[in-house]
């Protein structure tokens, strides 16, 4: 392993300059009312980047009204999808010109890979857009043969205001998986990032007003979850409320919405995802597949592979395997490239991770790498690996979200489906086999919103995904995500002496 210590990061000088830590309402930077910030940390050292404006609820009504204004006067939802299209075409085009600038604000501001910046995340984001800016003006109500005498349409309408509560382990990724669809569909809105994660927020509003977004369409406001996130859901003139985060807290924002105006929300929550690994797996394939599913982004990636279920057959060949990937892992300076892991996003992060080991080891799990921090300095963990858990251990149940994975033996793909459903969360599964009656069986009987055949992590903004059970609800990417962001309507007319 590098040690996790600051002193590589010095020869590296891609660290960005950080041009904006306010809140962006109506089309401006502004502060926050009450003239409050709060820190911007670099997990990297623990140490103080900037501070930012932080929002409360009063902000939050201010960008609410901005948006509202938007909605009800301005062009934004009046153009046709077309031309809507043309501007969201542009912002993607901006953020191809300063992807590195952007992937770097990510790594300094949550510890992400900057290759994987560079490469997956910012270049991402402009996919993002360009896909749904392609459906905006695809989007079409049907024609109703009604009754006799009568005859109908349907109109699909843009929701109206929409509230983003996003989480900081993909900031860029997350920002568009709402904020794209969103735009398409003729909303305005509101985004509240996680307040781990402002900065790639802020760039990217003020790429949209460059690129002709008008005034108060998007609307960033930085803040807590317990006031500015929750005055979001509490929002009597927010009309939806699109949440990525935490099961705890998607609990509470739909409680919020239902006390408040009755907003639809549609989350998407956490997961404890089951990698089924069969005996007829090549165990290469199957060593980096199950590698990449939990340790990629660190662990903090709502669909890691968290239980890694392995046949009896293969289990000791692929356990040795994946403990030797593991210890030649290179955690470290994500900025380094010869580096695979970067730090956790946070203190409060690192800490609860390092509990869980804990955990682990207390409930009689077998430790068979990692378990420690790296270096003195920052939030560096090492890919740690549990065998012989059981499936009711804290570890194999609860959600760690960050490099800890549990390995349990099967016998039966039976048996291998039963306790991959023995979880409240289905968000994601994998599937490892060549045999393809087993590969659909398995995945017909996973309750999960996505499964993985010989492959993991497999994204693709055409594809919908979201969660089953209490990994919650609606889909994000895919043409699904608009149906998230209209309202249908019917309207009918009578067809007088028509014989049909
Ligand atoms: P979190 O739920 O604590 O925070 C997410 C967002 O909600 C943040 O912006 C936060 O400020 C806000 N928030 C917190 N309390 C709030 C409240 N009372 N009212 C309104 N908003 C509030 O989650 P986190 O710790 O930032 O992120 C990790 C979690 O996110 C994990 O559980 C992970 O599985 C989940 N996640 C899910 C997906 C998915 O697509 N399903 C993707 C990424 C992360």
């Amino acid at each position: 392993y590098c040690n996790g210590s600051s002193d590589q990061s010095e020869s590296f000088d891609r660290i960005p300059p950080i041009q904006f830590t306010k809140l962006f309402i109506n089309g401006k930077f502004v502060d926050s009312i009450s003239g409050k910030t709060f820190e911007a940390v670099d997990p990297r050292t623990g140490e103080v980047i900037t501070r930012i404006a932080e929002g409360d609820a009063e902000d939050i009504d201010l960008a609410v009204e901005a948006a509202r204004h938007a909605f009800d006067h301005g062009p934004w939802p009046r153009l046709s999808g077309f031309e809507r299209g043309r501007i969201m075409m542009k912002f993607a085009d901006l953020i191809e010109e300063n992807i590195e600038e952007i992937a770097a604000l990510d790594t300094i501001n949550v510890g992400k890979l900057y290759a994987h910046g560079k490469v997956l995340d910012v270049p991402g984001a402009a996919r993002t857009l360009r896909y749904f800016a392609g459906a905006a003006d695809k989007i079409h109500g049907t024609v109703l043969k009604l009754s006799k005498g009568l005859q109908g349409y349907t109109l699909r309408e843009p929701i109206g205001v929409v509230g983003h509560i996003i989480p900081w382990n993909f900031p860029t990724v997350m920002f568009f998986m709402k904020v794209a669809p969103a735009l398409a569909s003729g909303c305005t809105m509101v985004v509240k990032p996680a307040e781990q994660s402002p900065l790639s927020a802020l760039y990217y509003a003020h790429l949209a007003k460059l690129a002709g977004i008008p005034d108060g369409v998007i609307n960033v406001v930085n803040g807590f979850g317990e006031t500015a996130g929750a005055a979001i859901s509490a929002h009597m003139d927010i009309d939806k409320v699109s949440f990525t985060g935490s099961t705890e807290v998607g609990r509470k924002i739909m409680a919020a919405a239902a006390a408040s105006n009755l907003k639809p929300v549609s989350l998407e929550l956490g997961g404890k995802s089951p990698l089924l690994i069969f005996d007829d797996a090549d165990i290469n394939e199957a060593v980096n597949i199950a590698f990449g599913g939990m340790f990629f982004n660190k662990g903090e990636i709502c669909v890691a592979s968290s239980r890694v279920y392995v046949q009896e057959g293969i289990y000791e060949k692929f356990v040795n395997k994946l403990v030797e990937k593991a210890k030649s892992s290179v955690v470290g300076d994500p900025f380094d490239p010869q580096v695979h892991q970067g730090p956790q996003v946070d203190k409060k992060q690192f800490e609860k991770i390092l509990s869980y080991v804990e955990h682990g080891k207390r409930e009689g799990a077998t430790l068979l790498t990692g378990g420690k921090r790296v270096g003195q300095k920052g939030y560096y963990i090492e890919p740690t690996i549990f065998a012989d858990v059981k499936d009711d251990m804290i570890i194999a149940k609860e959600e760690i979200f960050g490099p800890v994975m549990s390995l349990m033996k099967f016998k039966t793909m039976e048996e291998a489906i039963k306790r991959a459903n023995n979880t409240t969360y289905g968000l994601a599964a994998g599937i490892i086999t060549k045999d393809l009656n087993v590969a659909n069986t398995v995945s017909r009987s996973i309750r999960a919103g996505i499964i993985w055949i010989n492959c993991y992590i497999a994204f693709d903004v055409d594809c919908p995904y979201g969660g089953y059970k209490m990994s919650g609800f609606g889909r994000d990417y895919g043409l699904e995500a608009l149906n998230q962001y209209h309202q249908i309507k019917s309207v009918v007319t009578p067809i007088h002496d028509s014989p049909w």
